[in-house]
């Protein structure tokens, strides 16, 4: 992320705090700090391991509560994929690819289609404005397509 963007998140993550009255703690401010370094998904455990590498240490409950705040601000967006997978991500990001889930073991690949982005950006809907989109086309990864193709063998 560029430094002018990572600003913006800042000003916009103040705003928000500001007109939620929510305290402006320097936990929230390290967590989004971390988050905009991820240059895609990740999870709960995932952004905890790097506040522990980088020496910041911070509660589980603290750090779900600071992601459902960025959730609300629209700084994050959640990617709940079933009921054990959640998975965040940067809006800035989350509209440039496609997420292909995977139904038997939940996971979510990105690809980019530049075509039905231009479709989509160009897209016009009466009496709305869109802001932004997360896609998902649901199927089998190819992991456990195999591993359902051997099963089928040595039955
Ligand atoms: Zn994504
Ligand atoms: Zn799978």
């Amino acid at each position: 992320m560029e430094a002018k963007e990572y600003t913006e998140m800042q000003t916009l993550f103040t705003e928000y705090l500001t007109d939620k009255k929510l305290r402006k703690t320097e936990e929230r401010y390290t967590i989004l700090k971390y988050i905009c370094a991820f240059p895609g998904h990740f999870d709960m455990c995932m952004l905890h391991q790097q506040l522990e590498d980088g020496n910041f240490h911070v509660s589980k409950a603290t750090l779900y509560n600071t992601l459902e705040v960025l959730v609300d601000a629209g700084l994050i967006v959640r990617h709940q994929v079933n009921t054990k997978v959640v998975q965040y991500e940067l809006r800035l990001l989350a509209d440039t690819h496609l997420h292909l889930v995977c139904t038997k073991c939940g996971a979510i690949r990105e690809v980019r289609n530049n075509i039905l982005k231009a479709d989509l950006d160009s897209l016009k809907i009466s009496r709305f404005t869109p802001e932004y989109y997360s896609l998902y086309i649901y199927g089998i990864c190819s992991k456990c397509k195999y591993k359902y193709k051997m099963q089928k063998l040595s039955k």
